[in-house]
């Protein structure tokens, strides 16, 4: 029986090994932190985590989960609306709430869920989504599972938005979908400027915090932060998987009655087991933590702010950031893959990314700051990055 389909995979897995896209995974055996240890026994500076705020082995996070399994247990053995609803469930719905100035909050297993389940219980083939091309794989496989008439502009084009918002007019109801913090590159939506052409063409909005939750504005409340718009938006997703302490857990944030529809319709709630008691009783604290002072953000913030200026100074072609990512464009494949092996050598664990992940040409290396960094780490790695720059001939 699998004979033939056998050979077919290992046709298809040859051909990916041979373009040279098969994806090797390191081993990592310490915790995420600045420094781990890799399965070859090696130490290393993790410079690839979306630990922003460095809360993946944070002391306090450890100890609320510890604490939560002996008072709540291990797992919840049930989706929400049967019996995986605890008060611990609740209580962090309430905190996100809070957070993003919202009205209330929804819990998914990640915000892959969340975005795969927020379009189809709400909008029908009546409707518009407007969709920017950069947006992340769930919100494009979200869209796909919803009847909507479709919209798409190129990244962060305003131009092209409205013209979509102009033509969309033929629908009943409009939802404008961005990301707020753009992964590769590392710019932000201009939220600013979408709220303006929503308010024109009578659109809703939804923005995606997932890498600029924690991480954006000053308070880390995000882009709605950066843009004064908090508060404003009619739908936020994000995850607990990145900057929020980097375990699992993705919610949706917003009106009322969208987080009540998506309790009742939307199938990755519906069908789909709740998170465990530990991870919901961290994410209370960690929300705690947000709001008790600034000293993460900030510290990310001042990190980041440095790293950019000092390998701007080195010489280094920087996209222009807003965000805790920093990509160092080479613009050769090959040349990205060469250089962060040898920043591998000297300890920096950085990934190249290249076509079809970024534009054809577009190679770089995407550096990812975190408040986890020491100063003495992100000279290290500002180091190793110059003398590799220089022995390549990236820079002079
Ligand atoms: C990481 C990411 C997700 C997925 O989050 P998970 O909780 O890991 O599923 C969704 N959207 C964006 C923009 C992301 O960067």
């Amino acid at each position: 029986m699998y004979s033939d389909f056998q050979k077919h995979l290992q046709k298809e897995l040859q051909a990916i090994e041979e373009a040279g896209l098969y994806k090797q995974e390191r081993i990592i055996t310490s915790p995420q932190h600045a420094a781990i240890r890799v399965s070859t026994g090696q130490e290393v500076l993790n410079f690839c985590a979306n630990n922003y705020l460095g809360l993946s082995n944070d002391k306090e996070l450890i100890k609320a989960a510890k604490k939560t399994l002996d008072s709540h247990g291990y797992g919840m053995s049930s989706v929400r609306f049967i019996c995986g609803t605890g008060d611990l469930h609740k209580e962090l719905e309430g905190k996100i709430a809070e957070f993003f100035g919202t009205e209330d909050s929804i819990l998914y297993a990640s915000c892959f869920d969340a975005n795969g389940g927020v379009f189809e219980p709400l909008l029908d083939e009546n409707d518009a989504i407007i969709s920017d091309a950069l947006n992340h794989a769930s919100i494009i496989d979200g869209v796909r599972l919803c009847k909507a008439q479709r919209y798409r502009y190129a990244n962060a084009n305003m131009e092209e938005l409205e013209d979509c918002l102009k033509r969309a007019q033929a629908q009943r109801h409009r939802l404008i979908v961005t990301d707020g913090v753009f992964s590769m590159d590392g710019n932000v939506a201009p939220l600013d400027k979408i709220y303006e052409l929503s308010k024109k063409y009578n659109a809703m909005i939804m923005v995606d915090e997932s890498h600029s939750a924690g991480v954006v504005g000053r308070t880390g409340r995000g882009t709605t932060e950066l843009f004064k718009l908090h508060g404003k938006i009619e739908i936020i997703t994000g995850t607990l998987g990145k900057a929020f302490g980097g375990a699992i857990g993705g919610f949706t944030t917003g009106r009322k009655e969208i987080i009540d529809m998506l309790r009742q319709r939307s199938r990755p709630y519906l069908f789909s087991n709740s998170i465990p008691p530990m991870i919901a009783a961290a994410g209370i604290r960690m929300f705690e933590m947000m709001t008790e002072n600034n000293t993460l953000q900030d510290k990310l913030h001042a990190n980041t702010e440095y790293f950019v200026a000092k390998m701007k100074a080195a010489g280094f072609d920087i996209k222009p950031t807003e965000s805790a990512i920093c990509a160092v464009m080479l613009y050769d494949a090959k040349l990205s893959q060469i250089m962060a092996s040898k920043l591998l050598d000297k300890g920096i664990y950085v990934i190249g990314f290249y076509y079809p992940v970024v534009p054809k040409g577009e190679a770089r290396i995407r550096v990812q700051v975190s408040a986890a960094h020491e100063k003495e780490h992100l000279d290290k790695c500002i180091t190793a990055f110059t003398e590799i720059g220089r022995e390549l001939g990236v820079i002079a």
